[in-house]
């Protein structure tokens, strides 16, 4: 399809029938007076004296349980920078609009027209009585790592910022794979990290929560290798900083058995993948251009496993995989917070999910006609029902073994028929 035409119907999408992607529809009866004066005043009091006398009444006669606020200020949208908050508002109704089809999470879009940290972190405190969960969305580095960890801090629900732990969590469960099949241990491999924002510092930190090693890890910026004897490193970039007297990509990725792309496009060239050891590990997820082209990779390297964040080839290192089904099973335990046990749980779920017989109707969902893991299947499809079935119940039981869960579920057979209705 012609730029022109792909520009033409997204805009009809998101203007038509009517403007925008999400609206709210009524869950009780309103037809009759009694309905009303049950929905309304008067009979609307008996549930706010019950919440005014326990306030964990609130799960209970208020939709605050399911409810998920997608927020962002609009400093960092996609690849499309600072466009401010009421530019991207479609992306935030977006995300809604996953939540609500991939784990049937009601949520709503809200931008905040602030760049202030305190400002933002007081805005959002001060509206978190209305939901079950806050999922921050879009912000800028640094300052997404301030209001991430001070809401995490000041609120009692869950709070993820996913543009730093979405893409970690699916991307450590490819990685966890591809080792796999590549017969190699994470403790052992020389990791190459391009990038040192949001999204390589919090996949790096999760990498090393399964093992990675420090040593055997090296990070880029724009200016190339963080070396230790470098002057004036932020903190965040510090903990990544190399002791090995390199400076460019081309040497970080000798002998390299891990290449992830959190960067710019096209720096990696044919010459670097063939220095790379044995069997390359790539994740090549600069947006939307990748740090290779998929082609021009696999061409290259026979025995390459390669993902990207785009879906027109195989392994595409997609959010939608995580955040739908995180915040469900985190819901659905009432956890205070998501916690690291409950990424990893999530991880190691979706990892194992990819090894086990794909299911027809993915098969005919994606075209493909025998999807099975392997090097172009490291990662679970979107449109896979099991995802639903299996990853709310890793992250619920990991929120209960951590002692974060405030409702724990004891029938798991009937959690998971719930599940799948
Ligand atoms: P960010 O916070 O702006 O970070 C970008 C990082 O890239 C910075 O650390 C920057 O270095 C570094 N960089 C720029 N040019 C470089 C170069 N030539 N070599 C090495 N590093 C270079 O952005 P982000 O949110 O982390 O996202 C980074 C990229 O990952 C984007 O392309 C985004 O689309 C992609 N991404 C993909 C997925 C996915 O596939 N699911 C998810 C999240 C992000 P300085 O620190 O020196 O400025
Ligand atoms: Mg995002």
């Amino acid at each position: 399809m012609s730029k022109r035409k792909q520009r033409r119907e997204a805009l009809i999408y998101h203007a038509k029938p009517q403007p925008g992607k999400i609206k709210i529809v009524p869950t009780k009866p309103y037809a009759t007076q009694r309905d009303l004066a049950l929905a309304y005043s008067p009979g609307v009091a008996e549930p706010c004296l019950e919440i005014a006398k326990n306030k964990d009444n609130v799960y209970r006669y208020t939709a605050k349980g399911n409810l998920v606020a997608v927020i962002s200020n609009g400093t960092a949208v996609l690849g499309l920078g600072d466009i401010g908050p009421e530019a991207s508002k479609p992306v935030m109704e977006g995300k809604s609009l996953l939540f609500k089809i991939f784990a049937d999470i009601d949520s709503m879009d809200i931008e905040v027209d602030t760049k202030d940290v305190d400002n933002f972190v007081d805005t959002v405190k001060r509206i978190a009585p209305t939901f079950g969960g806050i999922n921050l969305e879009d912000i800028k580095a640094p300052e997404a790592f301030e209001i991430e960890r001070r809401l995490k801090e000041e609120l009692d629900i869950p709070v993820m910022h996913d543009d730093q732990h979405g893409t970690a969590i699916i991307s450590a469960a490819a990685l966890l794979n591809a080792l796999e099949l590549a017969q190699k241990k994470i403790e052992e491999v020389q990791i190459v990290i391009s990038g040192a924002g949001a999204a390589a510092v919090s996949c790096t930190k999760l990498y090393k929560a399964f093992g990675a090693k420090a040593e055997n890890i090296v990070m880029l910026d724009s200016k190339g290798v963080i070396r230790k004897d470098a002057k004036n490193l932020s903190a965040s970039k510090l903990e990544f900083a190399t002791d090995r007297k390199i400076d460019t990509l081309e040497e970080a990725m000798k002998g390299a058995d891990v290449f992830i792309g959190l960067s710019i496009a096209d720096i990696v060239s044919p010459e670097m993948l063939k220095s790379m050891a044995k069997n390359p590990i790539v994740f090549a997820m600069a947006n939307p251009d990748p740090e290779i082209k998929y082609n021009l990779a696999v061409k290259t390297r026979k025995d390459i496993i390669m993902a990207t964040g785009r879906s027109d080839h195989p392994n595409q290192v997609n959010n939608v995989l995580g955040f739908p089904f995180i915040f469900r099973g985190a819901l659905d335990v009432r956890a205070t917070t998501i916690n690291e046990e409950m990424k990893m749980a999530a991880v190691k779920a979706l990892a194992e999910l990819t090894r086990e017989p794909v299911p027809e109707q993915v098969n005919i969902a994606y075209g493909e006609t025998r999807l099975t893991f392997g090097t172009d299947y490291i990662i679970p499809k979107p449109f896979d029902q099991r995802l639903i079935a299996e990853i709310p119940p890793a992250v619920a039981k990991a929120a209960m073994d951590s002692g974060v869960a405030k409702s724990p579920i004891e029938d798991w057979d009937r959690y998971r028929e719930e599940l799948l209705q």
